[in-house]
Protein backbone atom coordinates (compact mmCIF):
# COMPACT_ATOMS: atom_id res chain seq x y z
CA UNK A 1 0.00 0.00 0.00
CA UNK A 2 3.28 2.14 0.00
CA UNK A 3 2.59 3.38 -3.34
CA UNK A 4 -0.83 4.20 -2.90
CA UNK A 5 -1.07 5.88 0.77
CA UNK A 6 1.61 8.71 1.04
CA UNK A 7 4.25 7.60 3.39
CA UNK A 8 3.16 11.39 5.62
CA UNK A 9 0.19 9.98 5.90
CA UNK A 10 0.93 6.60 7.97
CA UNK A 11 3.08 8.33 9.70
CA UNK A 12 0.44 10.41 11.36
CA UNK A 13 -1.35 9.67 14.56
CA UNK A 14 -4.92 9.62 14.29
CA UNK A 15 -6.98 12.05 16.39
CA UNK A 16 -9.00 10.03 19.13
CA UNK A 17 -11.69 11.64 20.99
CA UNK A 18 -12.67 9.86 23.91
CA UNK A 19 -15.23 7.20 23.35
CA UNK A 20 -17.90 5.56 25.99
CA UNK A 21 -20.51 6.68 28.48
CA UNK A 22 -19.22 9.32 30.42
CA UNK A 23 -21.70 10.82 32.82
CA UNK A 24 -19.41 14.06 33.09
CA UNK A 25 -17.69 15.45 30.17
CA UNK A 26 -15.42 17.83 31.13
CA UNK A 27 -12.78 17.21 28.41
CA UNK A 28 -13.79 19.24 25.46
CA UNK A 29 -14.40 22.59 26.60
CA UNK A 30 -17.71 22.85 25.45
CA UNK A 31 -20.46 24.66 26.81
CA UNK A 32 -21.98 23.21 29.30
CA UNK A 33 -25.20 25.89 28.83
CA UNK A 34 -27.97 24.90 26.87
CA UNK A 35 -30.29 26.56 24.38
CA UNK A 36 -33.49 28.52 25.74
CA UNK A 37 -36.60 26.20 24.72
CA UNK A 38 -38.19 29.29 23.00
CA UNK A 39 -35.59 29.39 20.77
CA UNK A 40 -35.45 25.45 20.34
CA UNK A 41 -38.84 26.10 18.82
CA UNK A 42 -37.67 28.83 16.48
CA UNK A 43 -35.08 26.54 15.64
CA UNK A 44 -37.50 23.72 14.88
CA UNK A 45 -39.72 26.38 12.77
CA UNK A 46 -36.98 26.84 10.59
CA UNK A 47 -36.16 23.65 9.92
CA UNK A 48 -40.11 22.44 9.03
CA UNK A 49 -40.12 24.72 6.32
CA UNK A 50 -36.13 24.46 4.98
CA UNK A 51 -35.07 24.58 1.44
CA UNK A 52 -33.05 20.92 1.80
CA UNK A 53 -33.24 20.71 -2.07
CA UNK A 54 -30.81 23.97 -2.53
CA UNK A 55 -27.27 24.55 -2.29
CA UNK A 56 -26.74 26.93 0.70
CA UNK A 57 -25.14 30.31 0.28
CA UNK A 58 -21.06 29.90 -0.30
CA UNK A 59 -20.10 32.75 1.37
CA UNK A 60 -22.71 32.39 3.90
CA UNK A 61 -23.73 36.11 3.73
CA UNK A 62 -26.45 36.10 6.82
CA UNK A 63 -24.78 34.43 9.10
CA UNK A 64 -21.27 35.94 8.73
CA UNK A 65 -22.97 39.60 9.27
CA UNK A 66 -24.59 38.64 12.61
CA UNK A 67 -21.44 36.91 13.51
CA UNK A 68 -19.92 40.62 13.01
CA UNK A 69 -22.62 42.35 14.34
CA UNK A 70 -21.75 40.33 17.60
CA UNK A 71 -18.35 41.16 17.74
CA UNK A 72 -18.30 45.11 16.06
CA UNK A 73 -16.36 43.84 13.48
CA UNK A 74 -17.06 44.38 9.31
CA UNK A 75 -18.53 41.09 7.56
CA UNK A 76 -16.06 41.99 4.87
CA UNK A 77 -13.37 40.93 6.16
CA UNK A 78 -14.62 37.40 7.32
CA UNK A 79 -14.54 34.13 5.76
CA UNK A 80 -16.85 31.35 6.86
CA UNK A 81 -15.46 27.91 7.76
CA UNK A 82 -16.66 24.26 8.41
CA UNK A 83 -15.80 25.19 12.13
CA UNK A 84 -12.19 26.88 12.54
CA UNK A 85 -10.72 23.65 12.22
CA UNK A 86 -11.50 23.33 8.65
CA UNK A 87 -10.04 27.15 8.26
CA UNK A 88 -6.68 25.77 9.86
CA UNK A 89 -6.40 23.05 7.59
CA UNK A 90 -7.31 25.33 4.80
CA UNK A 91 -4.75 27.69 5.91
CA UNK A 92 -2.07 25.39 6.60
CA UNK A 93 -2.56 23.09 3.49
CA UNK A 94 -2.98 25.95 0.80
CA UNK A 95 -0.78 28.91 2.36
CA UNK A 96 2.45 26.26 2.66
CA UNK A 97 4.56 24.64 0.16
CA UNK A 98 5.97 21.04 0.55
CA UNK A 99 8.77 21.70 3.44
CA UNK A 100 8.36 24.94 4.29
CA UNK A 101 8.11 25.49 8.07
CA UNK A 102 5.04 26.73 9.98
CA UNK A 103 6.17 27.25 13.42
CA UNK A 104 3.71 26.22 16.57
CA UNK A 105 4.65 26.26 20.35
CA UNK A 106 4.42 23.13 22.55
CA UNK A 107 2.05 22.98 24.27
CA UNK A 108 -0.80 24.32 22.01
CA UNK A 109 -3.78 22.99 20.07
CA UNK A 110 -2.63 19.83 18.81
CA UNK A 111 -4.31 20.14 15.73
CA UNK A 112 -1.33 22.75 14.20
CA UNK A 113 0.50 20.23 13.88
CA UNK A 114 -1.76 17.38 12.54
CA UNK A 115 -2.47 19.65 9.56
CA UNK A 116 0.51 20.81 8.73
CA UNK A 117 1.82 17.21 8.42
CA UNK A 118 -1.01 15.99 6.22
CA UNK A 119 -0.08 19.30 3.98
CA UNK A 120 3.69 18.26 4.08
CA UNK A 121 5.07 21.55 5.46
CA UNK A 122 7.88 21.26 8.19
CA UNK A 123 6.74 21.89 11.68
CA UNK A 124 8.71 23.52 14.19
CA UNK A 125 8.16 23.74 18.00
CA UNK A 126 8.99 26.09 20.84
CA UNK A 127 8.88 24.44 24.18
CA UNK A 128 6.75 26.07 26.46
CA UNK A 129 8.42 26.11 30.12
CA UNK A 130 6.78 25.69 33.31
CA UNK A 131 4.56 28.57 33.09
CA UNK A 132 3.29 27.54 29.99
CA UNK A 133 3.63 31.06 28.54
CA UNK A 134 5.33 31.70 25.26
CA UNK A 135 6.92 35.55 25.43
CA UNK A 136 6.16 37.07 21.00
CA UNK A 137 9.96 37.52 21.23
CA UNK A 138 10.55 34.01 22.01
CA UNK A 139 8.28 33.29 19.32
CA UNK A 140 9.67 35.57 16.79
CA UNK A 141 13.56 34.66 17.30
CA UNK A 142 12.69 31.07 16.76
CA UNK A 143 10.42 31.96 13.41
CA UNK A 144 14.00 33.49 12.26
CA UNK A 145 16.30 30.72 13.60
CA UNK A 146 13.74 28.27 11.50
CA UNK A 147 13.11 30.38 8.70
CA UNK A 148 9.17 30.10 9.53
CA UNK A 149 6.86 31.18 6.56
CA UNK A 150 3.84 31.15 8.92
CA UNK A 151 3.24 31.24 13.23
CA UNK A 152 0.23 29.56 14.30
CA UNK A 153 -1.07 29.77 18.11
CA UNK A 154 -3.91 30.02 20.27
CA UNK A 155 -5.10 32.97 22.08
CA UNK A 156 -5.86 32.49 25.02
CA UNK A 157 -4.48 28.98 24.78
CA UNK A 158 -5.57 25.53 24.45
CA UNK A 159 -4.47 23.41 26.61
CA UNK A 160 -2.44 25.77 28.89
CA UNK A 161 -5.16 28.31 29.62
CA UNK A 162 -2.76 31.33 29.27
CA UNK A 163 -2.81 34.25 26.88
CA UNK A 164 -0.42 36.94 25.47
CA UNK A 165 -1.46 39.98 25.76
CA UNK A 166 -3.04 42.02 22.19
CA UNK A 167 -0.12 44.82 21.91
CA UNK A 168 2.41 41.46 22.27
CA UNK A 169 0.86 39.68 19.52
CA UNK A 170 0.88 42.65 17.17
CA UNK A 171 4.32 43.31 17.86
CA UNK A 172 5.13 39.65 17.12
CA UNK A 173 2.92 40.79 13.63
CA UNK A 174 4.53 43.75 12.78
CA UNK A 175 7.98 42.22 13.05
CA UNK A 176 7.17 39.21 11.40
CA UNK A 177 7.97 38.98 7.58
CA UNK A 178 5.35 35.92 6.93
CA UNK A 179 1.89 35.12 7.99
CA UNK A 180 0.92 35.26 11.56
CA UNK A 181 -2.19 32.79 12.39
CA UNK A 182 -4.09 33.92 15.62
CA UNK A 183 -6.71 31.54 16.95
CA UNK A 184 -9.11 33.38 19.37
CA UNK A 185 -11.00 30.04 20.11
CA UNK A 186 -11.54 31.27 23.63
CA UNK A 187 -10.75 34.87 23.29
CA UNK A 188 -14.59 35.09 24.38
CA UNK A 189 -13.41 34.70 27.43
CA UNK A 190 -10.85 37.17 27.72
CA UNK A 191 -10.51 40.50 26.57
CA UNK A 192 -7.02 40.78 24.58
CA UNK A 193 -8.71 39.86 21.23
CA UNK A 194 -6.61 41.55 17.97
CA UNK A 195 -9.81 40.74 15.75
CA UNK A 196 -10.29 44.04 14.92
CA UNK A 197 -6.65 44.33 13.76
CA UNK A 198 -6.79 42.03 11.45
CA UNK A 199 -8.40 43.87 8.21
CA UNK A 200 -5.53 46.28 8.74
CA UNK A 201 -2.69 43.99 8.51
CA UNK A 202 -1.00 42.05 5.81
CA UNK A 203 0.19 38.97 7.28
CA UNK A 204 -2.56 38.72 9.77
CA UNK A 205 -5.44 36.65 10.51
CA UNK A 206 -7.33 35.86 13.12
CA UNK A 207 -9.48 32.61 13.95
CA UNK A 208 -12.96 32.72 15.80
CA UNK A 209 -15.20 29.94 16.38
CA UNK A 210 -18.87 29.27 17.51
CA UNK A 211 -18.12 26.51 18.78
CA UNK A 212 -16.87 27.22 22.85
CA UNK A 213 -18.67 30.19 24.46
CA UNK A 214 -21.59 30.17 21.83
CA UNK A 215 -21.80 26.64 22.65
CA UNK A 216 -22.98 25.40 18.75
CA UNK A 217 -19.98 22.95 19.00
CA UNK A 218 -22.19 20.50 17.09
CA UNK A 219 -23.41 23.16 14.13
CA UNK A 220 -19.38 23.31 12.94
CA UNK A 221 -18.90 26.94 12.16
CA UNK A 222 -16.01 29.41 12.38
CA UNK A 223 -14.09 32.61 11.39
CA UNK A 224 -11.33 33.54 9.67
CA UNK A 225 -11.04 37.34 9.81
CA UNK A 226 -8.21 38.90 7.66
CA UNK A 227 -7.65 41.64 5.06
CA UNK A 228 -9.00 41.77 1.61
CA UNK A 229 -6.19 40.23 -0.20
CA UNK A 230 -6.06 37.51 2.10
CA UNK A 231 -9.92 37.38 2.45
CA UNK A 232 -9.79 36.49 -1.27
CA UNK A 233 -7.42 34.26 -1.41
CA UNK A 234 -9.19 32.15 1.43
CA UNK A 235 -12.45 32.17 -0.04
CA UNK A 236 -10.97 31.44 -3.86
CA UNK A 237 -9.33 27.92 -2.23
CA UNK A 238 -12.09 26.47 0.19
CA UNK A 239 -14.84 24.44 -1.14
CA UNK A 240 -17.57 26.48 -2.63
CA UNK A 241 -20.55 25.06 -0.32
CA UNK A 242 -17.99 24.32 2.77
CA UNK A 243 -20.88 25.96 5.66
CA UNK A 244 -23.77 23.71 5.64
CA UNK A 245 -27.23 25.32 5.01
CA UNK A 246 -28.87 24.25 8.03
CA UNK A 247 -25.93 25.50 10.23
CA UNK A 248 -25.89 28.71 8.32
CA UNK A 249 -29.74 28.59 9.55
CA UNK A 250 -29.33 27.85 12.89
CA UNK A 251 -26.84 29.59 13.44
CA UNK A 252 -28.31 33.10 12.42
CA UNK A 253 -31.26 32.75 14.71
CA UNK A 254 -28.94 31.92 17.51
CA UNK A 255 -27.42 35.22 16.75
CA UNK A 256 -30.12 37.15 16.43
CA UNK A 257 -30.15 36.82 20.20
CA UNK A 258 -26.94 38.19 21.29
CA UNK A 259 -28.33 38.43 24.78
CA UNK A 260 -29.15 34.80 25.28
CA UNK A 261 -25.09 34.64 24.45
CA UNK A 262 -23.37 37.21 26.40
CA UNK A 263 -25.64 35.76 29.80
CA UNK A 264 -24.23 32.37 28.71
CA UNK A 265 -21.05 33.25 28.07
CA UNK A 266 -21.22 34.94 31.69
CA UNK A 267 -22.39 31.86 33.22
CA UNK A 268 -19.48 29.70 31.96
CA UNK A 269 -16.86 32.55 32.90
CA UNK A 270 -18.75 32.55 36.57
CA UNK A 271 -18.38 28.67 36.74
CA UNK A 272 -14.56 28.59 35.57
CA UNK A 273 -14.01 31.00 38.11
CA UNK A 274 -15.49 29.01 40.88
CA UNK A 275 -13.73 25.89 39.44
CA UNK A 276 -10.39 27.42 39.59
CA UNK A 277 -11.05 28.23 43.14
CA UNK A 278 -12.38 25.01 44.57
CA UNK A 279 -9.21 23.37 42.47
CA UNK A 280 -6.55 25.98 43.53
CA UNK A 281 -7.81 25.48 47.66
CA UNK A 282 -7.34 21.12 47.25
CA UNK A 283 -3.68 22.24 45.43
CA UNK A 284 -3.10 24.36 48.61
CA UNK A 285 -3.86 21.14 50.98
CA UNK A 286 -1.58 18.44 49.01
CA UNK A 287 1.73 18.56 47.37
CA UNK A 288 2.47 17.65 43.89
CA UNK A 289 -0.45 19.60 42.30
CA UNK A 290 -0.33 22.99 40.76
CA UNK A 291 -3.51 25.10 39.28
CA UNK A 292 -2.64 27.34 36.58
CA UNK A 293 -4.57 30.71 36.20
CA UNK A 294 -7.47 30.66 33.56
CA UNK A 295 -8.27 33.16 30.51
CA UNK A 296 -10.51 30.17 28.98
CA UNK A 297 -13.63 28.22 30.12
CA UNK A 298 -11.11 25.38 31.39
CA UNK A 299 -8.68 25.21 33.83
CA UNK A 300 -5.15 23.73 33.22
CA UNK A 301 -3.72 21.55 36.59
CA UNK A 302 -0.15 20.22 36.23
CA UNK A 303 0.73 17.11 38.26
CA UNK A 304 3.34 14.50 38.19
CA UNK A 305 0.27 12.42 39.10
CA UNK A 306 -1.76 13.45 35.90
CA UNK A 307 -2.28 9.90 34.73
CA UNK A 308 -3.15 8.29 38.41
CA UNK A 309 -5.62 11.34 38.18
CA UNK A 310 -7.32 10.78 35.43
CA UNK A 311 -7.68 6.88 35.41
CA UNK A 312 -9.04 7.86 39.43
CA UNK A 313 -11.49 10.13 37.94
CA UNK A 314 -12.35 8.52 34.28
CA UNK A 315 -13.41 5.14 36.82
CA UNK A 316 -15.71 7.66 38.81
CA UNK A 317 -17.74 8.65 35.42
CA UNK A 318 -15.57 11.81 35.08
CA UNK A 319 -14.01 12.47 32.11
CA UNK A 320 -11.18 15.25 31.34
CA UNK A 321 -8.26 15.76 28.94
CA UNK A 322 -4.78 15.01 29.77
CA UNK A 323 -1.85 15.79 28.38
CA UNK A 324 1.51 14.15 29.53
CA UNK A 325 1.40 15.71 32.84
CA UNK A 326 -1.58 18.33 32.05
CA UNK A 327 -4.89 17.83 33.56
CA UNK A 328 -7.58 20.19 31.29
CA UNK A 329 -10.65 20.01 33.11
CA UNK A 330 -13.43 22.31 31.04
CA UNK A 331 -15.60 24.21 33.57
CA UNK A 332 -19.16 22.43 34.05
CA UNK A 333 -22.91 22.68 35.27
CA UNK A 334 -22.76 23.52 39.42
CA UNK A 335 -23.54 19.93 39.90
CA UNK A 336 -20.96 18.59 37.22
CA UNK A 337 -18.43 21.20 39.25
CA UNK A 338 -19.06 19.60 42.50
CA UNK A 339 -18.95 15.89 41.50
CA UNK A 340 -15.53 17.06 39.74
CA UNK A 341 -14.32 18.69 43.18
CA UNK A 342 -15.41 15.94 45.30
CA UNK A 343 -13.62 13.05 43.80
CA UNK A 344 -10.05 15.10 42.71
CA UNK A 345 -10.35 15.66 46.71
CA UNK A 346 -10.56 11.86 47.40
CA UNK A 347 -7.71 10.89 44.92
CA UNK A 348 -5.46 13.62 46.27
CA UNK A 349 -6.51 12.24 49.96
CA UNK A 350 -5.91 8.61 48.76
CA UNK A 351 -2.62 9.77 47.76
CA UNK A 352 -2.86 10.28 44.16
CA UNK A 353 -0.82 13.66 44.20
CA UNK A 354 0.62 13.65 47.89
CA UNK A 355 0.82 14.55 50.50
CA UNK A 356 3.89 15.79 51.53
CA UNK A 357 6.12 11.91 51.44
CA UNK A 358 6.02 12.28 47.41
CA UNK A 359 7.45 15.89 47.05
CA UNK A 360 10.47 16.15 45.12
CA UNK A 361 10.12 12.90 43.12
C1 LIG B 1 -11.98 24.01 20.01
C2 LIG B 1 -10.88 24.65 19.31
C3 LIG B 1 -10.94 24.89 17.94
C4 LIG B 1 -11.95 24.19 17.08
O1 LIG B 1 -13.02 24.88 16.81
P1 LIG B 1 -14.08 24.35 15.74
O2 LIG B 1 -14.62 25.62 15.26
O3 LIG B 1 -15.05 23.53 16.53
O4 LIG B 1 -13.40 23.54 14.70
C5 LIG B 1 -9.93 25.60 17.33
N1 LIG B 1 -8.88 26.02 18.02
C6 LIG B 1 -8.76 25.78 19.34
C7 LIG B 1 -7.55 26.25 20.06
C8 LIG B 1 -9.75 25.07 20.02
O5 LIG B 1 -9.60 24.78 21.30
Amino acid sequence: MSEIIPERIGRIAPYEPVQGDYPVRLDANESFVGLPQSLRDELAGIVSGFAFNRYPDPLAGEVTALFAAYHGVDPAYLTAGNGSDELIALILGSFLDRGECVLTASPDFSMYRFYASLSGARCAQIQKDESLCVAAEALLSAALREKARLIIFSNPCNPTAQGMPAKEVLWLTDSFDGLVVVDEAYMDFWDQSVLDEAALRPNLIVLRTCSKALGLASLRLGFAAACPPLTQALRKVKSPYNVGGLTQAMAAAVLRHPDVLREAAARVVASCRSLHGALTELAGKYSGIRVYPTRTNFVTVASPYAGRLYDGLLSRGICVRRLDALLRITAGSETENAVLISAFGELLAQGAGGPDTTQGR
